[in-house]
């Protein structure tokens, strides 16, 4: 057990807060929020694989935070990067005043983008990136003189964040059905995964390229003029982890193009290294027109999102307006915010420098294998999966409890195991830091091997 008092884990001039009393004030974001108060469970530090508790313990981060810890926490060129930044130039208003290095990171993003993708428009969290590709999207076809297209295409099991664009082309059903009419003109694709045929697949399933044919009739059904683009995630990560079947996206990409349909890929959860390359695009050999980041761009320490598109959609719009004019009507207070920059570059570094993108995809087959090996025979397991350094397992609901309780049952548990695991409706999703160890892959599945069992 660690004990907080000397604080050797916390970086230089930090110390570990105490829990406090009144959880009232604080409504929590997609969280169960009474349950949690009856038993909190709180964090008061972090440094590299690990959070820390009030009571000393120790926490093994399965979870990068929430998919987006991909260094680890609190590490040191990050924190000094931030520190420095924050003493040097604190706010820049992007709206009329450039400063260097929000120039810096858009290069160096572009860099490792596959080619074509060469402009970076700022954002700071995934919805706002999601709704920045929504809005180019529709904007460009305007600006093309194809004003028509101004359907949009999602997928079941979609997750785009929680802005309306976002939920509007989402699938998830809770995400939608408080929130009135939505955006108008959107269909939605089937979702890929089918128990019958992938059961205990590792990586991508071979079965279900065809479902990107439904694009088709889609497309049939309403006329390919009326429409602008398709957003998908590349592999579906907060609604079970759901790989995509071989030879998918590729098709996607082929109905997309023969269309003139933009294809936009979400990689919220998939960019920087979580799928063993820097974006998915570049694992699947699938170029899309636009990609959404956000989470590992900072390693989750200052929010930052947005949006990479095509030399094709950003010409569009510089060709379209008159000398002196603005091209796009769009943008954020915080975009290119000063600190994200100085943390993203940082990030950047120390994925490049410690080969972080290589250790994930040295990882992956030694990951599939221990999640197999740990739980394939557990009766309570129904279904694994799994992708770079990402699971999905799906358990058996657990019988006579309300999805909420059980779900917070499920956080008690792996958090008394010293352990963060993200558990949504029936599926246990693990996407740790990409700085994890073999050793600490085996932590992670034989702690989870152990909560499951107790909890069945
Ligand atoms: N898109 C995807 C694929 C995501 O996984 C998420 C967040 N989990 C988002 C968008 C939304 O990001 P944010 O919560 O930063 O708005």
């Amino acid at each position: 057990m660690l004990d907080h008092s000397d604080a050797t884990h916390l970086a230089a001039g930090t110390t570990p807060l105490s829990a406090p009393n009144d959880l009232d004030a604080f409504w929590m974001p997609y969280s169960a929020n009474r349950a949690f108060k009856a038993e909190p469970r709180m964090i008061t530090g972090a440094k590299d694989n690990h959070y820390f508790t009030p009571d000393g313990r120790s926490i093994l981060d399965g979870t990068a935070g929430l998919w987006c810890c991909n260094a680890g926490h609190c590490r040191t060129p990050v924190v000094e990067a931030i520190q420095t930044q924050a003493a040097s130039l604190d706010f820049a208003p992007t709206f009329q005043f450039g400063h260097p290095i929000a120039f810096e990171v858009a290069s160096r993003i572009a860099s490792e983008a596959p080619e074509g993708l060469d402009h970076v428009f700022f954002a700071n969290s995934g919805s706002e990136g999601v709704d920045t590709a929504l809005k180019i999207a529709l904007a460009y076809h305007k600006v093309k003189g194809q004003g028509g297209r101004t359907r949009l295409i999602g997928r079941e099991r979609g997750y785009h964040g929680s802005g309306f664009g976002g939920i509007s082309v989402g699938g998830i059903v809770n995400n939608r059905r408080f929130y009135g009419g939505l955006l108008g003109g959107v269909d939605h694709l089937p979702h890929t995964y089918n128990r019958a045929e992938q059961a205990f697949t590792k990586g991508e399933p071979e079965w279900g390229a065809h479902l990107a044919d439904d694009l088709e009739n889609i497309v049939a059904l309403h006329g390919a003029d009326t429409v602008a683009a398709v957003i998908v995630e590349p592999m579906a990560g907060s609604t079970g982890v759901l790989p995509p079947p071989k030879g998918y996206l590729k098709r996607l990409r082929e109905i997309t193009s023969k269309h003139g349909i933009l294809l936009i890929f979400d990689e919220v959860i998939s960019a920087f290294g979580r799928l063993g390359t820097a974006f998915a695009a570049q694992r699947y050999g699938v170029t899309p027109d636009m990609i959404v980041f956000a989470k590992g761009i900072t390693s989750g320490t200052v929010p930052m999102g947005g949006v990479i598109a095509s030399a094709d959609i950003y010409n569009g719009f510089m060709d379209s307006a008159g000398e002196g004019m603005i091209e796009l009507f769009h943008g954020y207070t915080y975009s290119g915010h000063p600190l994200a920059c100085a943390a993203a570059l940082a990030t950047l570094n120390v994925y490049r420098d410690e080969g972080l993108y290589e250790n994930a995809a040295k990882l992956e087959g030694m990951f599939a294998d221990a999640a197999h090996s740990y739980l394939a025979d557990l009766d309570i397991v129904e279904d694994i999966r799994t992708c770079g350094i990402v699971t999905g397992v799906d358990i058996t609901p657990l019988e006579g409890k309300p999805t909420a309780r059980a779900f917070a049952a499920m956080q008690d548990a792996f958090y008394n195991q010293d352990m963060m695991i993200r558990v949504t409706g029936d599926t246990i999703a693990l996407s740790p830091p990409l700085t994890f160890a073999e050793s600490d892959v085996d932590q992670m599945f034989a702690g989870l091997k152990r909560t499951l069992q107790a909890v069945s």
